[in-house]
């Protein structure tokens, strides 16, 4: 395991509709992650504009499928005060599926939209698409991949994925969600289950694959898995966060919490996990530092080679 020299803390946010939100029981999502709607617009927008002017910085991921809206203003936005934007495909698809209805729901509706062709022949149109959208309709390119899901062994094992996406431009990946122990839904956070997410971030470190592609793993707890899975009050996941963030400074770690801004807006309405993630970071400048995946991607490769 590479040895940062301080804690390296990022804050990303994915960029998709997600089901049971607003409303629990809003499924129809599944079929439509790139449909992003005005209210999640919103919060990603004040999220950028919060952020950056507390000096910091969110690396978002995209479901390439949303740059088919009228007006993506929102998105330059976000980019012109400094946030990177990353590539999380075009439909949001499984990359670990077996067959293409498998990929992903509208796929499930639709199979004549996959008929024909390989998993992984899908999943490289997928994330084609995102990107030559990005340059279409942005102007730029992504900044990165991350695999929708997040998957307990990541890439591992799958050269074939590993090259796909190497070949498609990336040089980092952001694909694994490692196994924790959760709670009843709705009680509180124990001891145990804490101490549980706290080891969880040990399998979250930085690595890479036999091909030289960098996974930077999403760390323990994200906001669905706290808030969708087991409804947990924004307070418990302040705590729980505040603990995350004590651990990663004591042992130098990285942490790279993951967000939607279709949950927070619910959830944390007044981006309270962002203005405090930015202010514990803020109040350690010699052992702390907010970075993009990007740069959480150069340091791995320098304490590797030092
Ligand atoms: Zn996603």
């Amino acid at each position: 395991m590479a040895v940062f020299d301080q804690a390296l803390i990022a804050i990303t946010l994915d960029l998709e509709m997600v089901r049971h939100y607003p409303k629990r029981g809003m499924l129809e999502w599944d079929y439509e992650k790139g449909n992003v709607d005005a209210a999640t617009k919103r919060y990603a927008v004040r999220a950028a504009e919060v952020v950056a002017s507390q000096g910091g910085v969110i690396h978002y991921f995209l479901v390439g499928r949303a740059l088919e809206q009228a007006d993506v203003r929102w998105l330059q936005h976000i980019h012109s005060l400094g946030h990177p934007i990353g590539n999380h495909t075009y439909d949001h698809v499984y990359l670990l599926a077996q067959s293409g209805p498998e990929l992903q729901y509208r796929f499930r509706r639709c199979p004549w939209l996959v008929e024909g062709r390989t998993v992984l022949e899908l999943i490289e149109e997928n994330v084609r698409w995102t990107s030559r959208a990005f340059q279409h309709r942005l102007g730029f390119p992504p900044a990165g991949f991350r695999a929708p899901g997040g998957y307990s062994s990541g890439l591992r094992g799958r050269g074939d994925l590993q090259r796909l996406l190497q070949y498609s431009g990336f040089d980092w990946v952001s694909t694994v969600y490692p196994r924790h122990m959760t709670s009843r839904p709705g009680t509180r956070p124990d001891k145990q289950i804490v101490a549980d997410i706290l080891r969880a971030q040990q399998p979250a470190q930085p690595f890479h694959y036999p091909s030289g592609l960098v996974e930077l793993p999403m760390c323990p707890v994200s906001d669905v898995a706290a808030f969708r899975g087991q409804r947990w009050r924004l307070s418990w996941m302040l705590e729980v966060l505040e603990k995350i963030v004590e651990q990663a400074l004591e042992k130098k770690m990285a942490f790279v919490f993951l967000g939607h801004p279709a949950v927070l807006l619910v959830e944390d309405p007044d981006l309270e996990i962002l203005t405090r993630l930015c202010r514990w970071i803020e109040r350690e400048p010699e052992r702390a530092r907010l970075v993009t995946l990007d740069e959480l991607a150069r340091r791995y490769r320098c304490a590797l080679a030092s």
